[in-house]
């Protein structure tokens, strides 16, 4: 998985939309602005920074820049351009990075286990606090320094934490009835890994991710590339 690429929202799937949506490409690139800014700020190139160098750095064009700025609404002072340590926390803010939220595991296996390895998620946003399986040669180990739980104790502990994101990282049988489960229980924004496409009710967000869907674009634009080049 791309770093850059953990987008907490995907507009198709997010129905507690506000009124006025935020189109999903500018999602996808605030990160990226975010992490050339914070390299901009620690390679100590001065205070302020334009669309222009910002677009020019990143091969985006510096009109959809501005636009993407403009929609975490940042605002840019004439002839100087934008703080550069403004705009970091203005991203961080619109993408709700300073505000570290809780979430549960479920499905400590191959890919769940990478999950709980990946730390940067911390920089998203993103804290995984406990995991759960059935699996009884898991159940009481420590992963990555997350500690696996029966799934049994899923139910009481979403609702004693207040947990409000869960992560799905199960094979596809049971991702249903445990996206049922974990809307009970009262989390309301599912990350879904499994191959499901699982239901939720009006009001529950639901990002899935397919990572064999990625490598058909890429494999995709492979061709085209080639296709250019005869
Ligand atoms: P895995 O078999 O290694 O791990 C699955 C884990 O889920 C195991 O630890 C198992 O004990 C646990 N589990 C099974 N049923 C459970 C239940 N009812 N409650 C709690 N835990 C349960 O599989 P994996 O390779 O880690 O893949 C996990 C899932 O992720 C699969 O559905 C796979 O298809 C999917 N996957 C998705 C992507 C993607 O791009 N979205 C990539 C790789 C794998």
């Amino acid at each position: 998985m791309n770093e850059m690429e953990v987008s907490m929202a995907n507009v198709e799937d997010r129905n507690d939309l506000p009124t006025k949506p935020i189109p999903e490409p500018t999602l996808r690139r605030l990160p990226l602005y975010y992490q050339y800014l914070k390299k901009v700020r620690d390679e100590h190139r001065g205070d302020f920074i334009s669309c222009t160098q910002i677009g020019n750095d990143l091969s985006i064009l510096p009109i959809q820049v501005r636009k993407d700025l403009g929609i975490a609404e940042a605002v840019g002072k004439p002839k100087l351009g934008y703080s550069i340590d403004e705009l970091i926390s203005i991203i961080e803010t619109f993408l709700g990075w300073n505000n570290t939220k809780d979430a549960y595991l479920i499905g400590v296996g191959h890919l769940g286990t990478a999950l709980l390895g990946f730390e940067r998620f911390k920089e998203y946003g993103l804290n995984i606090i406990a995991a759960f399986d059935i699996d009884k040669e898991k159940i009481g180990e420590t992963i990555h320094g997350v500690k696996v739980f029966h799934l049994g104790k899923l139910h009481d502990m979403v609702k004693r934490m207040g947990i409000k994101i869960g992560i799905l990282t199960v094979p596809a049988p049971p991702a249903q009835e445990l996206t049922d489960e974990m809307v009970r229980a009262g989390i309301q924004a599912i990350w879904n890994f499994s191959p499901v496409k699982v239901n939720v009710p009006p009001g529950i967000i639901v990002q899935h991710e397919n990572l064999a869907s990625s490598l058909v674009v890429l494999a995709k634009k492979l061709t085209l590339a080639r296709q250019n080049q005869s």
